[in-house]
């Protein structure tokens, strides 16, 4: 497989052996998407497309990743309580780009950053748009349609949310899980028949690929419905440093979620979107912990895994703000939102328990770049050893950039110097 260079940009082609049958279809509607941010979900998300039948690319900054997910592929596990039995699909070897630029005019652009990421992808893919191209978001929460509807048209913009879970567990390598009949809502801002026809090709390009998708008119229900479980134990999990299934055990816990949780149901009652408690404690809350209540859930990671920008001001946040705005009184959310805000604007700062605390030298010199680091955190993220975070100030060129938290930690393992697209650190054995 030959690598392509363009300017700036690193592009690996994947195979050319696709079936692009939606491609071919009489109504032309889906032949090229592009899915902004690779990582677990949108790298899932981009090979169940394009096992669908579309001609999918991934822009993933990361070069080595990138390069990755086209040769050999990404691997997509059945998750398992038992890593050892975890089923896996064949690689699924993906088009991948390092950047928007010169990739041309879109037919659909998925976003799957994370929130606080959502601007600045919006602003890079713009080259990808033309009058036709429509975009949608499946991130976490709710705000980023509003922020993409900041420079896009409302009615080219869908979105939806996820019944599936997926996590990188290393680079390319994905374990995944779907859960219930339906894994894809999509729904519209403007719900007109472009919008209905559009969305309900799309859904069966979802299912086709392996995941059923159903476009329908009040996807508000099921994107609500989908925040309550996040609204429940996402930030909280990550305050009180347990997995979801370890902090269900206490009843403290849940009637802390349970606060949370009805503040959320009466923002979206004021939105004039129903939601049902009962049925959300009885049968969506339960299955949740059985699915997955053995993880951390993702902003827990943000918090204490990976020390970045979590999506806070997209889940207990929003509630906070749509509060505000409607009168609705949410201070137990305002009050988790608050205190993970704190705990990001202080990770440099954070308490380090004994043993881990720096009494012992550090083995190995680790060297980061101020003059090449962009922040962009891969390094962070892919340091299993959690050494690494960002900084809380910002660069003479205006990024949060990498810095070693916990030297003494480092086992010279050099991660987090192969994913960096900068090449902006090096690692040296102390002594
Ligand atoms: S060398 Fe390995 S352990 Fe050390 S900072 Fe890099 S990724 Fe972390
Ligand atoms: S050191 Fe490299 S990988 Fe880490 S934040 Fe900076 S640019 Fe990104």
């Amino acid at each position: 497989m030959g690598i392509v260079s363009v300017p700036g940009q690193a592009c690996f082609p994947g195979p050319t052996d696709a079936t692009c049958c939606f491609a071919e279809n009489e109504r032309g509607l889906i032949v090229k998407i592009a899915v902004i941010g690779a990582g677990a979900m949108g790298s899932m998300l981009g090979a169940c497309l394009k096992m669908g039948g579309a001609d999918v690319t991934l822009v993933e900054r990361n070069p080595e990743l990138a390069k990755r997910l086209a040769d050999p592929g990404l691997l997509i596990r059945h998750y398992t309580d038992d890593p050892d039995s975890a089923a896996s699909l064949p690689p699924v070897p993906m088009k991948t780009c390092t950047d928007a630029q010169g990739l041309g005019e879109m037919d659909l652009v998925l976003f799957m950053v994370k929130g606080p990421d959502t601007r600045a992808a919006l602003s890079s893919a713009m080259p990808l748009f033309g009058e036709k191209t429509w975009a949608l978001t499946l991130q976490n929460g709710v705000g980023n349609v509003d922020i993409l509807a900041e420079a896009l048209p409302k009615e080219r913009i869908l979105y939806g949310c996820l019944n599936m879970s997926a996590i990188m567990e290393e680079p390319a390598v994905v374990t995944g899980n779907l859960f219930g009949k339906v894994n894809v809502y999509l729904g519209a801002v403007v719900k007109e028949e472009a919008q209905r026809q559009f969305g309900e090709v799309l859904a069966a390009v979802f299912s086709a690929g392996g995941a059923p998708a159903a476009y329908i008119d009040e996807i508000d229900r099921e994107v609500w419905s989908k925040m309550l479980v996040n609204i429940a134990v996402n930030a909280s999990c990550g305050l009180v440093r347990l997995r979801g299934g370890e902090a269900g055990e206490d009843q403290q816990f849940v009637m802390l979620a349970v606060d949370m949780i009805k503040e959320t149901i009466a923002v979206a009652h004021a939105l004039g979107i129903e939601l049902d408690f009962g049925k959300f404690m009885t049968r969506t809350l339960p299955a949740a912990r059985k699915t997955s209540g053995a993880h951390y859930p993702s902003m827990a990671q943000d918090m204490m895994m990976y020390q970045a920008p979590t999506e806070i001001d997209f889940l207990n946040g929003a509630v906070e703000r749509l509060g505000n705005e409607l009168g609705v009184p949410t201070p137990v959310n305002t009050t988790v939102s608050r205190l993970v805000r704190v705990i990001e604007h202080n990770y440099a700062r954070q308490y380090v328990p004994s043993g881990k605390s720096g009494k012992a030298a550090p083995a190995f010199r680790i060297r980061i770049s101020e003059k090449f680091c962009k922040g962009c955190g891969y390094c962070v993220k892919y340091c299993e050893k959690q050494v690494l975070c960002l900084s809380e100030e910002r660069s003479d060129k205006g990024f949060h950039i990498a810095q070693a938290a916990a030297p003494e930690n480092c086992t010279g393992c050099l991660n987090c110097a192969v994913v960096c697209p900068e090449a902006a650190i090096s690692i040296a054995k102390e002594g």
